[in-house]
């Protein structure tokens, strides 16, 4: 049943399509998702350089082979896997470059196929669930166009009225967001809820709300805090653009610019609009945020903690010249476990492992 209605899509999209040959110099992630050749195209140019001998047994083989992988992968990952998942999307679709990098291009394509299955959190992460929605598309082959859920990068990332870039998937957990990264002014987070921790205050207030994984992710942080005898509160989490845009006129009309932008963020370049960080406080600093946070109880079992729960503490003590913020013992982001345990351990910043692993 797979096999033959794989075989009958290939041939109506190689009809469709026609095969016009790619330009094998260009680059593949500077193709937009439009122009980029599909894989029928592919099948139809090996199709033409066979003499014949295509069978379906060699259409079955190539089947097997783009089955999605049976691991959880995410971005700068390096892995055979990986070059198993892109071929499975490259299947359904999609034109990514071989290789068994993840890869902003692979992240992009992960992320546009979660907001395209309904049932998925769009993270950019490939687990278990996306792999489910993937072997259920291969079997029911549901309609998905390449680029509908989430554009294709542009070739010139946009900037922001500071001139700052716009990051092309503000949705993936592992996004860079700071001063010189903003998210888009129009982009909310499809998934937030209320994580259930303690807050300070009872209304039901924006700044409560996280992105599912992280929501989660906390709980069981809070947990932990609480099995190790300690009482923590949840201070203040997403924040919208046009409140950062509130925020940030505020301090600048009272203090200048300069002070604005050290101090607080320009709107699009605050954490807060992920839905991916939480402001965490303690009775002990009578639930400020404020340095001394970091010397209590609570600070320092977050600093040695957090990354068990997928959590950095964002702005560390002596990395201000590469975040550009002061030292926060206070702003935890979400970025999964493995990557909160890698960059604590290494000792660096979000922003210093985006580099070494981009090189
Ligand atoms: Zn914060």
């Amino acid at each position: 049943m797979q096999g033959v209605s794989w075989v009958i899509l290939s041939a109506i999209c190689f009809m469709l399509i026609g095969c016009e040959p790619q330009e094998p110099s260009q680059s593949q992630e500077d193709v937009p998702a439009s122009e980029q050749t599909t894989p029928e195209q592919k099948h139809g140019e090996e199709d033409k350089q066979a003499d014949g001998q295509q069978t379906e047994e060699a259409e079955k083989q190539e089947e097997t082979e783009v089955e999605p992988p049976d691991a959880v992968l995410q971005k700068f990952d390096t892995d055979e896997a990986v070059l198993q998942l892109k071929n499975a999307l490259n299947a359904i679709g999609y034109d990514l470059e071989a290789t068994e990098e993840f890869d902003e291009g692979l992240t992009w394509a992960i992320t546009d196929f979660q907001i395209q299955s309904e049932d998925l959190l769009a993270s950019g992460f490939y687990d278990e669930a996306t792999r489910d929605a993937l072997l259920l598309y291969f079997e029911e082959g549901e309609s998905m166009e390449p680029g509908e859920g989430l554009a294709w990068p542009p070739e010139e990332a946009e900037k922001t009225e500071a001139g700052t870039e716009v990051v092309s998937n503000p949705y993936d957990e592992l996004a860079l967001v700071n001063k010189s990264f903003a998210l888009p002014d129009d982009y909310i987070p499809e998934d937030l809820i209320v994580p259930d921790v303690p807050f300070p205050f009872t209304e039901d207030l924006p700044q409560k709300y996280m992105r599912e994984n992280a929501a989660h992710a906390l709980e069981e942080l809070f947990e932990g805090a609480e099995e190790a005898g300690l009482e923590m509160f949840a201070q203040s989490g997403y924040r919208s653009y046009d409140r950062q845009d509130d925020i940030f006129a505020a301090n600048a009309s009272q203090h200048g610019e300069d002070h604005a932008n050290t101090y607080s963020a320009r709107p699009g370049e605050s954490e807060h609009q992920t839905g991916l960080a939480m402001d965490v406080t303690s009775a002990e600093v009578n639930l400020e945020l404020v340095e001394a946070f970091g010397e209590t109880e609570e600070g320092q079992w977050l600093a040695e903690n957090a990354p068990e729960y997928g959590f950095i503490i964002r702005f560390p003590e002596g990395k201000e010249d590469i975040t550009e913020y002061q030292y926060e013992p206070w702003h935890l982001r979400y970025v999964g476990e493995k990557t909160a345990k890698y960059i604590t351990e290494q000792g660096i910043t979000l922003e210093e492992y985006y580099e070494e692993q981009v090189e």
